[in-house]
């Protein structure tokens, strides 16, 4: 089965009981049993409910290689969940450039849990090996990075964990299991902030995991069930929906981000593109080998902050805020948003200058986010 025929025939998408075609919001905390010396597959909706059951099944279908998905209250609860399977004494190294509540949770709260972490340029495949430490338990990445989209080679970072029977997780947010399929190439643990492309309405927050190794899953359902931090019926119900039509809308947001990276290289206010489906991306090749396109989210530098501000003024179309993924395209301004908490000279010295801005291409007209972005550029 194809890609867009798996999301809508590729799980069970009927109800069981009523034939109903939408998974109906099974809106119920507990189950009557009818005999108390029974086992039934649910109890507690805590532990288990039919209609996250559908939404853990679909995204364990549509992450190519996965056996076993979850469902969270969030990217960071699914994030968290998965981290604190780790114990005191324990080593994981991370890529740098990680997304910014990752990196509060494992340098805020981790040294209180004794899980220690080191950062490497996960773009040098030489510095995750030296950084494997006696006590080393696994790797942590995300490719594209967050907001400069630096790429990192996901099967050569697999393939050394695998030789130092390290587990890799990755977060697979900026490429969905459409555009880059994780699993095949090595990785353990795939998490994704469904909040993004793959429920893409703006109006959930959801965190789905999933694993293609027994004994991941086993701890995984554990600690989902002790952790609590599980997604509530009706944002499973809403992801399930939003799930089905990724297929169109990632191809539509996909080919736009393409014209519009193409249009601002070639524009003499912008001083730099950061976009992976550039042949200019320094991981441009690695990317490729890797991933379908150069997926939905592209950063681009203009002169200076008050180039920036003058360019979100102009703007029409895309609406300015923090998060990606939705229908609609979202502008964002990691200077006052994402690393609005990042000491200037260190945010300075990771490249998120003040002329940055990140573009996240929702599912509009090519033809009129071309002519809005152009005639806002006219402007500065
Ligand atoms: C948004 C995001 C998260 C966190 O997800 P929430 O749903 O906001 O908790 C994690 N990783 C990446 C790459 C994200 O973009």
């Amino acid at each position: 089965m194809k890609f867009n025929t798996k999301l809508i025939h590729g799980y069970p998408v009927i109800d069981k009981e009523t034939g109903a075609a939408s998974i109906p919001l099974y809106q119920t905390s507990t189950f009557h049993q009818n005999d108390i010396d029974q086992g039934q597959p649910f109890t507690y909706s805590r532990f288990g409910n039919p209609t996250r059951d559908a939404l853990e099944k679909g995204i364990a279908a549509i992450e190519t290689g996965g056996t076993h998905g979850f469902a969270f209250a969030s990217g960071m609860a699914a994030i968290t969940t998965v981290l604190l399977s780790f114990s005191k004494g324990d080593h994981l190294v991370m890529c740098q450039n990680i997304y910014g509540g990752t990196f509060q949770l494992v340098q805020e709260v981790f040294p209180r849990f004794g899980i220690e972490v080191t950062f490497v340029d996960e773009t040098n495949l030489a510095a995750w090996q030296e950084a494997i430490q006696a006590n080393t338990k696994a790797f942590y990445l995300e490719t594209p990075s967050n907001p400069l989209l630096s790429i990192t080679d996901i099967e050569g970072v697999a393939g050394i964990a695998k030789q130092n029977q390290l587990t890799t997780i990755m977060d697979g947010t900026f490429m969905t299991p459409q555009l880059q399929e994780p699993l095949t190439l090595g990785v353990d643990v795939v998490i994704h902030s469904a909040t993004k492309f793959l429920n893409g309405h703006s109006d959930v927050i959801a965190g789905l995991v999933v694993t293609n190794n027994n004994t991941w899953a086993e701890t995984l359902h554990t600690n989902q069930k002790v952790f609590g931090g599980i997604l509530g019926t009706e944002d499973c119900w809403l992801v399930l929906r939003g799930m089905k039509t990724m297929g169109l809308r990632m191809a539509q947001s996909t080919k736009s981000a393409q014209a519009i990276a193409e249009l601002l290289e070639n524009h003499p206010k912008v001083n730099r593109v950061y976009y992976p489906g550039l042949p200019s991306h320094p991981g441009y090749a690695t990317h490729k080998k890797q991933a379908k396109n150069g997926g939905a989210v592209l950063s681009f530098e203009l002169a200076d902050g008050q180039a920036a501000r003058n360019f979100f003024n102009a703007t029409t179309v895309p609406i300015t805020a923090v998060s990606l993924g939705g229908v609609e395209s979202i502008l964002s301004y990691p200077v006052t948003m994402s690393h609005a908490c990042v000491p200037e000279n260190e945010r300075l010295a990771q490249g998120i200058t003040d002329g940055l801005i990140r573009l996240s291409v929702g599912i509009e007209d090519t033809e009129d986010l071309l002519h809005d972005l152009q005639q806002a550029l006219n402007t500065i």
